[in-house]
């Protein structure tokens, strides 16, 4: 039984000292305290529980950096939009697997375990499917296995460029599916994912309700009642105003409202919120994905988090955009951008003691719920999502056991992270992939070739 032996481990219960955890077919099945090291153990300075990235879109990481000047004096997330659609008309299936190989390792290396890829980009440019429906989604789970991430797939449906059924237009062309083909990828999906690892799943996306229309909603109701449902929800004021032109109503409040919300949902984002739909879908049961690297580049806005942790509202983190790939910029900027609206510190935290630590269990619970993964604490029979700390750097040395999540968050970067395992998978050693050197030789060659034909 491969197990790892820990001078500090973070339990539900809180932290202890000198734990041994063993696991066996990737999942935990002995948590020990206050046990000598075996000799084969592997051996860390402190262990927590692994979180879960749940949004991500990876090919956009090979966008980072690309749109960070000024081009007409009003850039906004509809500017940026157009630049991402430009970019996608260029990919290849060979390009999105080599991004995603990238996208993922480096999601492991900060520290993160697991992955939910909201998967859109489905068809060729101009929207002619592949052979195979699902080729763009068996990339990504070639990339995936490739790098021993956990994946909880969900494949998008989009079929309208904008509220009110409007065609889709330019690179829009390259996601578009009406519900029946939909349900045939998700199901082209699913035959693919039999063959891959047991920690492996599948969900649904609604892409938002501006790509989709009321009575799909019915439909996917029917079509899927199990599994996690993801969608875009509120992120712009636009969205909000133009649903509200369409619906009669604001994107939440529409979703609380008409599609029976409960606990297989994720909104993502869900930025632009009255205290109303903050306290109703803080009560749902679904858990919000907030993404707040992406969110601050593409200036969406600050997220109504007093209102809706407060009333106990479920909460996970994603890295959307992948414009940078950091579990301690995400929870640090989620909580500067309180402190920022509401001119105070520690807004986040709902009861005395550490704040980075409340917010990071938080988000490995709501990870963990939104992709349907058994994961998020150190306790036997869930996946051996696992990440350990140095704590001989500089910004962790001096800390205590519970003031760790600080430093890892408020203090240091994600460098301070040295192993993680993924279902038990040990990916990253001394702060390393495990083939980094080949993963980055194939993205610097994909990228070369697609700066030519860009
Ligand atoms: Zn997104």
């Amino acid at each position: 039984m491969p197990a790892i032996h820990a001078k500090h481990a973070m339990l539900q219960q809180g932290w202890a000292d000198n734990v041994r955890i063993g696991f066996q077919g990737g999942r935990i099945t002995l948590v020990e305290p206050n046990a000598a090291p075996h000799v084969d153990d592997a051996r860390v300075d402190a262990l927590l529980p692994a979180l879960s990235n749940l949004h991500s879109h990876s090919f956009q990481r090979a966008m980072a950096g690309m749109t960070e000047r000024q081009a007409d004096g009003h850039d906004n997330f509809w500017s940026w939009r157009e630049l991402m659609y430009r970019f996608l008309d260029h990919l290849t299936p060979d390009d999105i697997e080599a991004i995603a190989a990238l996208a993922f390792m480096e999601m492991l290396e900060a520290g993160y375990a697991a992955v939910g890829e909201f998967h859109y980009v489905h068809h060729a440019p101009g929207g002619v499917p592949y052979d195979a429906l699902s080729e763009t989604s068996q990339r990504i789970f070639a990339a995936a296995v490739e790098i021993g991430i956990g994946l909880t797939h969900l494949p998008v449906l989009y079929t309208y460029g904008a509220t009110g059924e409007r065609p889709l237009i330019g690179g829009q062309q390259r996601f578009g599916n009406d519900f029946n083909r939909f349900c045939s990828l998700v199901e082209s999906a699913q035959a693919s994912m039999r063959a891959l690892p047991g920690d492996y799943a599948i969900g649904i996306a609604p892409h938002s309700l501006r790509a989709t229309t009321p009575s799909q909603f019915k439909l996917t109701a029917d079509a899927f009642p199990q599994g996690p449902i993801h969608i875009h929800a509120a992120e712009q004021v636009k969205e909000v105003e133009d649903t509200v032109a369409w619906l009669g109503a604001r994107p939440v409040e529409w979703l609380l409202d008409n599609a029976n919300i409960d606990q297989r949902w994720c909104l993502i984002h869900a930025t632009h919120m009255s205290e109303t739909e903050a306290t109703r879908l803080a009560r749902s049961g679904a858990v919000v994905g907030l993404c707040p690297l992406t969110e601050s580049n593409l200036g969406d806005g600050i997220f109504n988090g007093e209102t809706y942790l407060a009333a106990g509202g479920a909460i996970g983190v994603g890295s959307d955009s992948c414009i940078r790939i950091s579990v301690s910029g995400e929870l640090s900027t989620l909580e500067y951008t309180q402190r920022l609206k509401h001119r105070a510190r520690n807004v986040t935290a709902q009861s005395q003691g550490s704040t980075g630590e409340q917010l990071y269990r938080r988000a490995l619970a709501g990870g963990a719920q939104s992709l349907a993964r058994k994961t998020g604490a150190i306790e036997i029979g869930n996946w051996a999502d696992l990440v350990s700390l140095d704590l001989s750097r500089p910004s962790l040395t001096a800390l205590r056991p519970d003031q760790l999540v600080d430093g890892w968050v408020f203090a240091a970067n994600d460098n301070v992270v040295s192993d993680v395992w993924s279902a038990g998978r040990h990916v990253v050693r001394d702060g390393q992939h495990r083939q980094r050197d080949v993963i980055i030789d194939r993205f610097r060659q994909t990228m070369r070739a697609l700066k030519n034909r860009i």
